[in-house]
């Protein structure tokens, strides 16, 4: 059977298949800001990601899918941690891409083929800002930025099915005196020394110094590295627009020709039934679960329980619930036969996956089979459907870290300490845990506990 997902454009299921000649599937995931700790939730995406990755190797054999994600390394976000921290936006997008690399590795994804980075791809962003204005759908405003003329693109709102009206409301008013319209969005922003301290590039057409906007960067990168269609572009929901829609616009204006074949977005993780979120501080991190004992299978098998195009609430019962069905699963492996099993014992769980990502329909099936026994079942065909979820079962994979009782009495002390602004106590208390090993995460609401590396 072939994977067909929902396509955000066209509004249907829709099966996936290479469109050009070399029969290489191109796939596009839009990646992480680096500023800071990817949360659980931004991992929901990468892991639902990660899943359509491994069920397009296993469709169309590893060497005919060419993944590619972005690290977004130069927006307000990054520079605004730069300047508050006062260190190098390279040092602090280093700092964060690696954490990010070494999460994904934890959580068992793939490497994608490429991981282009936004400052890499200057040139080639502000290529495309010039051929944009060439052709006119940018101009230079009033301040030196170059914005993109909503106008000159009648196909503009057809992934989001947004509105001109509806547009006005969402516009950033900050830009909008030098804009034509109040709709435009930015490709290039004119440089600002208050704002921006010494991130500037020279601009397009040689004329000032600045920066590119967010969403030319995707349009840059995907055209280098993928080419101008490609067959797959997938991200989380809260991208659709206006993200997606000004990748469409800016790319088939610059390209001629349609940018994707399919559009997949996935729902979002919430956390007390609110969106988790960086900015907001409501988040948990691969650190604060590993740090509470649970393994990163479980964190893994916790984002996949819900099906990828609705909200998943999460909660701690959430993992509990999945360390369980993993020991279940590696129990069950170890009792089966290396060879020997239907191969096609598992075809009930691969078609759940196959109809638009059915995660929850799959563990289903290979919860009935598990439940019926270990009979025409082998390790070969069990591993075929583990590896598409992506879960790794050793036991090494399971690292038990146990908080000690004098620790966690330690953190709740200075935790309260530090509730009630008496820093001198808050710091000493820290001391004591740096020497004991442990190091504190403080969070707007609560504190994570990790222990030091050794
Ligand atoms: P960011 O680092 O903010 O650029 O986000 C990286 C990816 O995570 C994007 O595809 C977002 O759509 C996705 N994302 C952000 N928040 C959540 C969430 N709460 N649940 C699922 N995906 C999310
Ligand atoms: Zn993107």
């Amino acid at each position: 059977m072939a994977l067909k997902l929902y396509d955000s454009l066209t509004r249907s299921l829709k099966e996936l298949t290479p469109s050009h000649a070399d029969g290489v599937f191109r796939f596009y995931n839009c990646g992480p800001t680096v500023y800071a700790s990817a949360h659980i939730g931004n991992f929901r995406t990468f892991i639902v990601n990660d899943v359509i990755r491994r069920l397009l190797e296993l469709e169309f054999g590893t060497v005919k899918i060419k993944h590619v994600r972005n690290l977004t390394d130069v927006d307000d976000k990054t520079i605004k941690r730069s300047r508050e921290e006062g260190r190098s936006l390279a040092d602090v997008t280093k700092q964060w891409t690696e954490k990010f690399w070494s999460d994904c590795k934890v959580l068992n994804c793939l490497d994608p083929h490429e991981q282009p980075t936004a400052t890499g791809h200057i040139k080639e962003q502000v290529n495309m800002i010039e051929v944009l204005m060439e052709k006119g759908n940018a101009y230079r405003g009033a301040d030196g930025s170059v914005y993109f003329k909503i106008d000159s693109f009648p196909g503009y709102g057809a992934l989001s099915r947004i509105k001109e009206r509806e547009l006005k409301i969402t516009d950033d008013a900050a830009d909008s005196d030098h804009k034509d319209s109040v709709s435009d969005f930015a490709l290039w922003k004119a440089y600002k020394p208050a704002e921006d301290g010494d991130v500037k590039w020279p601009s397009p057409q040689g004329d000032g110094e600045g920066r590119p906007g967010w969403h030319i960067e995707c349009s840059a990168m995907i055209k280098k590295h993928l080419g101008d269609t490609i067959d797959l572009h997938t991200g989380g929901v809260d991208l659709l627009f206006p993200h997606h829609e000004n990748e469409i616009a800016q790319s088939q204006c610059c390209n001629g020709t349609s940018m994707a074949n399919h559009w997949y977005h996935g729902e979002h993780l919430l956390v007390n039934g609110k969106k988790m979120s960086k900015s907001d501080g409501t988040f948990y991190t691969v650190d604060d679960i590993i740090a509470k004992g649970y393994s990163a299978a479980a964190l893994r098998y916790a984002l996949l329980v819900g099906h990828p195009r609705k909200q998943l609430n999460f909660t701690l019962d959430s993992l509990h619930a999945a360390e369980k069905a993993i020991k279940t699963l590696r129990n069950y492996r170890a009792a089966l036969p290396a060879i020997g099993g239907n191969p096609e014992a598992f075809a009930e769980a691969f078609k759940a996956l196959d109809d638009d990502l059915n995660t929850p329909g799959a563990l289903g099936a290979i919860f009935t089979i598990i439940n019926r026994g270990n009979e025409g079942v082998d390790q070969t065909a069990f591993d075929r459907v583990i590896f598409a979820f992506g879960l790794d079962l050793s036991e090494t994979a399971a690292p038990e870290v146990s908080i000690p009782d004098d620790i966690t009495a330690l953190a709740e002390k200075r935790w309260a300490a530090k509730q009630s602004k008496d820093w001198a106590a808050a710091d000493a208390l820290r001391a004591e845990l740096t020497e004991a090993g442990w190091s504190m995460l403080d969070r707007k609401e609560s504190y994570s506990l990790e222990p030091l590396k050794k």
